[in-house]
Parts: structure tokens; C-alpha cells; sequence
């Protein structure tokens, strides 16, 4: 596995088929699900306070992670609908792209969103000025993992001589790499959105505001 800060920093070589991640690794919103998550977090503990709840309740309602996550999902599938994503490495796509045609090799997206969020992605590809009738999207959807469903559909996708494969989330290219020894796998590392930054500093100032209250 490379850790790259930029489609830019992947070397393509001739007959090789790209397989790209969108969510967090193409584009980006400006709220991530963690970002979401946090949010849902912090709605619970003020819902608590508004309606005095017992500490226990908050507690047990705080230890259920899978109703957080639930609510979680909700909160980022709903900020994907109403906001416009901006690309992650626009300048690092374009060059990749390029280099794609220039080697006479492919990019097809593969991606964890469900097949009924087709319009929802061709509208997104819209919004980044990415002509959707050039890339095919396979959807994986979060009912099996990446890897499981490239055991499946990999042969289906074309001959090539190399695959690489690009992605955010870390555990996605681990489990790829252990089924699939000649797979090349690129780490996309997270670049901060203004939100995350804004947090970020806030969390930092707060720090800071209690360091000064304790000295
Ligand atoms: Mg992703």
C-alpha cells in the first residue's frame, strides 16, 4: 500500500485498469460521516440537557453505537442530497486522467454507494464537470465489502496487464491486498475540509479555555 496526498503521485503504467473510490477519495462533501458522527454525538448530549435525562440514560444511549451510527448515516446521506461536493485533488484527477489515455489504460469508479444512487452520483459527476458518459461506476453498495464483490466482477471489467486500486479508507486496501497479491493499492490520505478545520481550531481554543480555567 502507497500513501498518496495526490492522484498526481501515481505512476500509471501501459494496460492498466484504475479502479477509483468517490466518497472522500474523488470528492468530497463538506461534512465526512465521522463529521456526522460527532454531530450526532453532540446532539444526543444537548437533547439530554434540554430534557434533564438521568446519566444513565444518556450513558446507555451513548454505549449504543450501532443507533448512533444508524442515525449517523442518515444525517451524511442526507447532507450528500442537499449540498454540492467539490473535488479532492481536481489539478492531481485531471493529470491522472491524462496519463490514463496517454497509456491506454482505463478508470472505472467502484463505490460502497447502493446502485439506486445512480442519478444521485451522475449528478454529483455533473457538478465536478466529469462527462459521466465516460467512466463506467460499479456499486458495490455496503452489503459485501470491495474485496468480495472484485472476487465477483473483476474478470467481467476487462483484460489488463496491471489493476490498481484507489481509496480512503485503509481497511478497504488491506483486505483487497490479502485477496489479491497484484493488485496495486493506493492510500488516498485525508486531506482537511474547511469544517474539519474550523473543529479543529475550535477544539484547540477550548483547550486552551480550560487550561486557563485549571491554572
Ligand atoms: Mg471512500
Amino acid at each position: 500500500m502507497r500513501e498518496i496526498y495526490s492522484f498526481g503521485d501515481i505512476s500509471i503504467q501501459p494496460n492498466t485498469l484504475v479502479l477509483c473510490d468517490i466518497d472522500d477519495t474523488l470528492l468530497r462533501f463538506e461534512k465526512s460521516l465521522l463529521d456526522c458522527y460527532d454531530d450526532t454525538i453532540e446532539t444526543i448530549h444537548s437533547i439530554a440537557e434540554t430534557y434533564k435525562m438521568p446519566n444513565d440514560f444518556l450513558e446507555s444511549s451513548l454505549r449504543d453505537k450501532e443507533n448512533i451510527m444508524k442515525l449517523a448515516l442518515n444525517k451524511y446521506h442526507h447532507h450528500q442530497l442537499v449540498t454540492v461536493p467539490k473535488h479532492n485533488d481536481e489539478n492531481g484527477f485531471r493529470s491522472m486522467t491524462g496519463e490514463i489515455k496517454r497509456k491506454n489504460s482505463s478508470l472505472i469508479f467502484l463505490t460502497a454507494r447502493p446502485k439506486t444512487s445512480d442519478w444521485l452520483t451522475m449528478e454529483h459527476f455533473r457538478e465536478l464537470n466529469i462527462r459521466h458518459d465516460e467512466y463506467i461506476v460499479h456499486y458495490v453498495s455496503s452489503v459485501i465489502s470491495k474485496s468480495k464483490y472484485l472476487l465477483e466482477h473483476l474478470g467481467e471489467m476487462g483484460n489488463y496487464v496491471n489493476v490498481i486500486v484507489i481509496d480512503d479508507k485503509r481497511e478497504i486496501l488491506e483486505e483487497i491486498e490479502s485477496e489479491f497479491p497484484n493488485i496495486e493499492t493506493y492510500w488516498m490520505t485525508k486531506v482537511l475540509t474547511d469544517y474539519e478545520r474550523n473543529k479543529a481550531k475550535q477544539n484547540t481554543e477550548n483547550q486552551n479555555k480550560n487550561k486557563e480555567k485549571i491554572e
